[in-house]
Order: C-alpha cells, then structure tokens, then sequence
C-alpha cells in the first residue's frame, strides 16, 4: 500500500464548498488502496486577517502569543476537513502540528523544524485513518513546562507536507493548489507562459527564492536535502502539474527555465561613510541581530575615503530596518541615510546559464530596449536578478520572457 502525502493551500479550502470537494478528492485516493496523510493550510485569507486583528491591538504583538494565534487558522481547517471525511464515512482524524510530531527551534514566525517523530501519524493510519495535519506550525521541544507553539513562517505549510513525506518516507508528495503547476513565468502576467511538465530542485529554490509563490522555499531546500520528489498541481482540475525533482535530463536543464519577479524589495544606501575596517560589521550586525535579512549589498569603490554601502531588505522589513541603520550610520560618521521602496526584483533562473557566456549581456539588452533603467545587479550559479522600478517589473517580465524564447520553450 502506498503512502501519500497530500497538502491543500488555502484557496483550496476557502470555503465550506471548497473543503467539501477537497474532501472527495482525497476520498478518492483512500479508494486506490493508498494510506493517506493531508497537509492543509489556513481557509484563505485568515492568516492575513488574524495578522490585521493582533495588529489592531497593538502594533508590535508579542511574538510567542502571536504564533499561537496564527496556528489557530490550520486548526479551523483541518477539522473542518476531518469533519467533511467522517460525513463521507471515511475515519479521518485531525492532528495539530505538535501532535504530528513537527519540531521546531525556538524562533518564533520562522521556526525551522528541527526533527519530526512521526509515531502518532503511523498509529492512526496503521489504524485504517486518513490523518489530516494543522500544516505551517509545530511546537518547541521540552517538556509541557516549557514547550510553546511556532509557526515555520507564511506558505509553510508547504515545508510541514514535505517535512512529512520525508519523515513517513512516502512515496509521493502532492502540494495542490490554485494554479496548475510551475509555469515560466506569472501567467497572469505574461499569457504565454508555458506549464512546466518538471523541473530541477535548484531551479525551483531560485524561483521560489527570487519570488514565484508556487511553493515555499524552504519546502523545495527540504526535498532537495532528503531527494523527495514533490508534485505540484491544481486542487481544483485533474490536469498533470509539475514535478519537482533531482532527475531532470540534461538536455532540458540546458535553458533558462523561468522568470520570477519579486515587490517586496526595499533599498537602503548609507552615503559618505568612512572607508575603514570594520564598517560593513558595524552596520549588518545590528541588522542580523534584530532578525532582518539582506539580499543585495553593493559597496563602491571609495572617493576621498569616503564610500557609500547600499543594499536591499524586504518591503515589510524596511521600517525596522532604518530604525536599526539610522543610529549605526550617525555614529560611523555617515553623511546620509537614503531609502526607496518602490523597487521590484526580475530574476532569470536557469541551470544552462551556469559557465555559458551572454546570459547577462542578453537580459541587460533587452530591458534597455525597454527603456528599463537597472538599478542593481546581483548574480548566482543559476541565477541573475535586476533590481529596478516596481512599475516596470511586468514590462521586464514579459520583455524576458520573450527574449529567452520562454514560450517556445519543450517542456
Ligand atoms: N496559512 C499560512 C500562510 O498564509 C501558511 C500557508 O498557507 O502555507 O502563510
Ligand atoms: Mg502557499
């Protein structure tokens, strides 16, 4: 008998409807003979609306109260699932992550799951039940006096139905949701894009790194690590999605593979600083130690021992973050702290370009043909991203896409 992990995203599950037609889909999969577990996340928007209302408590809440909060979204689901199962007259029965066994560390909003003891899940499922997991949390490790609940960071449920597949040793691992797989590019950008029948685990950490909201990134670094092969495809047809898996063949990793584009980007330039030793410690510490990640950082080359440091940080991060750089670069001396949150992020991801000649020229090329002024430029192995104007991100994408020949890509 084969064992399937399954997990639905929200859009899935909105409603009662929804979770009622979700219901006989994995109905249907029971029937094949299979042992079934299910991941599901949050019914659509209640993760965002529970966010708004600790927000209009207070507006920085606390984080480990938080976390429990927003655990409460999965909950909902996943017994309103188990519930839509049992009026099927299928035993099912709803788990929280805790009780599935996900450990996590101790950072709360972003708790990375530590290990996963799967014993409860075996027991129900050894027991004939389909078991319906609370997905994009888990709890502490401890005792009961001290363990607390945390969530793996938005879109984790993803990371909970792998972490599990992985653990149960499942044969498959199937993310359903509201497209139909990974595509080239946004489709509701750019129409042309084409379904990807597979695609290499690096390419997709790119994609979902670099922002395609296919798939958490940390579910894809995950099946990577542990070689879990994961498929993605539509919760609502039954159309072949995307598989994601190590096994891709040569000659279709010998492309790029796909665009992705990102609105959460803010930039923060730090002008006339001291060109000295230990100035770029002094500034990123700080912003390490409150939590906030930089992506690109750029340092020119000084004039008058003078230099200027600029680099990138999430939209929702940039409040926080000149709050930590404003007084650092007052005490370095700096001239000026400037700041712009109307950028965007367009990456191209490929394996073929990595030791290949003219990637980069070809994708400068054609956002100058657009009129597409760069403002910064970052590279990887399989990657290369312009950071530009927010409102001329779909432009780029669309002028990409067709530049690479993305819509005639074989699949
Ligand atoms: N409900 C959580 C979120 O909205 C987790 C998930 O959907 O994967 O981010
Ligand atoms: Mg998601």
């Amino acid at each position: 008998m084969a064992l399937i992990v399954q997990k639905y995203g929200g859009s899935s599950v909105a409603d009662a409807d929804k979770i009622r037609r979700v219901a006989q889909r994995i109905a249907a999969t029971k029937e094949k003979g299979n042992r079934v577990v299910v991941v599901v996340s949050a019914m659509g928007n209640t993760t965002n609306n529970l966010i708004r209302l600790a927000q209009q408590i207070t507006s920085e809440p606390d984080e480990r109260e938080l976390d429990v909060l927003l655990s409460t979204g999965e909950l909902v689901s996943c017994t309103l699932m188990a519930m839509a199962l049992r009026a099927l007259w299928y035993d099912a029965v709803s788990l929280t992550g805790a009780q599935a066994g996900i450990q996590t560390d101790n950072s709360h909003s972003r708790g990375r799951i530590a290990r996963v003891d799967p014993q409860r899940i075996l027991r129900e499922i050894d027991a004939g039940k389909i078991v319906i997991v609370a997905g994009f949390q888990g709890m502490t490790s401890g005792s009961t006096l001290e363990a607390d609940t945390t969530t793996l960071g938005r879109g984790g449920s993803d990371t909970t139905a792998v972490a599990l597949a992985i653990a149960l040793k499942a044969d498959a691992c199937e993310i359903y949701t509201d497209v139909e797989g990974v595509y080239t590019a946004d489709p509701r950008l750019v129409p042309e894009a084409v379904k990807l029948k597979e695609i290499g685990y690096e390419e997709m950490l790119e994609l979902a790194s670099y922002g395609s909201k296919v798939m958490h990134n940390r579910a894809v670094e995950l099946g990577e690590a542990y070689n879990m092969p994961i498929l993605v495809a539509s919760s609502f047809l039954e159309a072949p999605g995307t598989l994601i898996h190590g096994g891709v063949p040569m000659e279709i990793r010998n492309k790029v593979r796909g665009i992705a584009q990102d609105l959460n980007v803010a930039k923060i330039t730090v002008l006339g600083i001291p060109d000295k030793p230990g100035v770029a410690a002094q500034i990123f510490q700080p912003l390490a130690d409150g939590g906030i990640s930089v992506d690109t950082i750029v340092q020119n080359a000084s004039i008058n021992n003078l230099a200027d440091l600029t680099f990138t940080v999430a939209r929702t991060d940039l409040a926080k973050a000149l709050r930590v750089v404003e007084p650092v670069a007052k005490s370095l001396g700096a001239r000026e702290v400037a700041s712009d949150s109307r950028l965007g992020k367009v990456s191209i991801v490929g394996t073929g370009m990595q030791n290949t000649p003219g990637y980069a020229a070809r994708m400068f090329t054609t956002l100058f043909k657009e009129d597409i002024n760069i403002q910064l430029i970052t590279t990887a192995e399989i990657r290369i991203t312009c950071i530009v104007d927010e409102a001329l991100v779909p432009k780029a994408v669309r002028a990409l896409h067709k530049a690479f020949e993305l819509d005639k890509l074989a699949v």
